[in-house]
């Protein structure tokens, strides 16, 4: 299993509620925040144990860390039950819940996960209690994104966020797990900092796909009428146009040093032969492909609308292309 304790534990999230906690004063409620969908859970399990545990931290060992763990420790309370969001009606259960003593410790722990989907009938059942919780009562509130909370929920809860983490700490809790290095390495290079990121481009084909995808603008790609069926065939295959744009840098920037001789330095070592017959790039036009897809990343923030700006990205590769032509 990925050690995400660890990984966790070395966050100012984790060290904040732990700060609390050695000063008695843990906050009646949290709002953890984390683009990693797939390990909200997860990581909601863990600050779960961080509050209850017997122990100052999560130790994983105590009786209450090792049913958080199973699921089953009676003080702990999940929402959603089931379905994905959280209903008013389970907010109601909550409340009624909450003015019961605790069974085994101290403390009764609400955790409310995917908070992003509580629609505005029940974040608003939820204000009186986390504004004044009966004693005892920590409710950990959950989610990928902060925008569609209430600002009334958010002025009542401690905001505690899990920000992207560096590749190296990817790399080392992911290694034992993931054990094709290069493959690895690669998924984290493309992901977005998030655990959940880089296990799903590690685990499926996507990744070689959207590189295959990437090597075939970069080789084959010749002429303005080219564009649209490119622009078609990247859509129907990358849901997002941000991988296309993630890989498209990481593969110019091997081309550029490989243009530039210097072939140690490519990252990815299983594209180099491929790398080769892209031969009608020259440093210039790699430069200037650089330049057009850092700024359809920026664009694409900014919510562009996707094919508008593949089609310009995909002109300005071939513009690049056609302006530094080797003669
Ligand atoms: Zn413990």
């Amino acid at each position: 299993m990925t050690d995400l304790l660890s990984l966790i534990k070395e966050t100012g999230a984790y060290r904040a509620v732990e700060g609390d906690k050695k000063r008695g004063m843990l906050s009646h409620a949290y709002l953890l925040i984390t683009a990693d969908g797939a390990n909200l859970d997860n990581y909601l399990k863990i600050f779960s144990k961080l509050i209850a545990c017997k122990d100052g931290c999560a130790c994983g060992d105590c009786r209450a860390c090792r049913l958080i763990d199973e699921g089953v420790y009676p003080d702990v309370y999940r929402f959603p039950k089931d379905g994905e969001a959280i209903t008013a009606e389970e907010v109601n259960l909550l409340i009624e819940e909450s003015y019961i003593k605790p069974i085994e410790g101290d403390k009764k722990i609400f955790v409310l996960s995917h908070a992003e989907n509580m629609n505005l009938a029940a974040q608003n059942k939820l204000l009186k209690t986390l504004e004044e919780p009966p004693k005892g009562v920590h409710i950990l509130l959950g989610t990928t994104s902060e925008f569609p909370l209430l600002p009334t929920v958010k002025s009542r809860v401690k905001k505690i966020e899990i920000p992207a983490f560096t590749p190296e700490k990817l790399f080392n809790a992911l290694k034992d797990d993931y054990p094709d290095e290069q493959k690895l390495k690669q998924a984290i290079a493309c992901g977005d900092g998030t655990v959940g990121g880089v296990v799903s481009l590690y685990g499926d084909e996507k990744l070689s796909l959207v590189e295959d995808l990437v090597m075939d603008v970069l080789v084959n790609m010749q002429s303005s009428k080219d564009v649209l069926d490119y622009s078609i065939k990247i859509s129907s295959n990358c849901q997002d146009i941000t991988d296309f744009i993630t890989v498209l840098k990481l593969t110019l920037r091997d081309l550029l040093v490989l243009t530039e001789g210097r072939e140690t330095e490519v990252f990815n070592k299983s594209k180099i032969s491929a790398l080769k017959n892209a031969q009608n790039f020259c440093t210039g036009s790699i430069v200037y492909a650089l330049e057009h897809a850092a700024e359809a990343e920026k664009r694409k923030k900014f919510n562009a609308n996707q094919t508008m700006l593949l089609e310009w990205l995909l002109f300005k590769i071939l513009e690049g292309k056609y302006k530094w032509r080797k003669l």
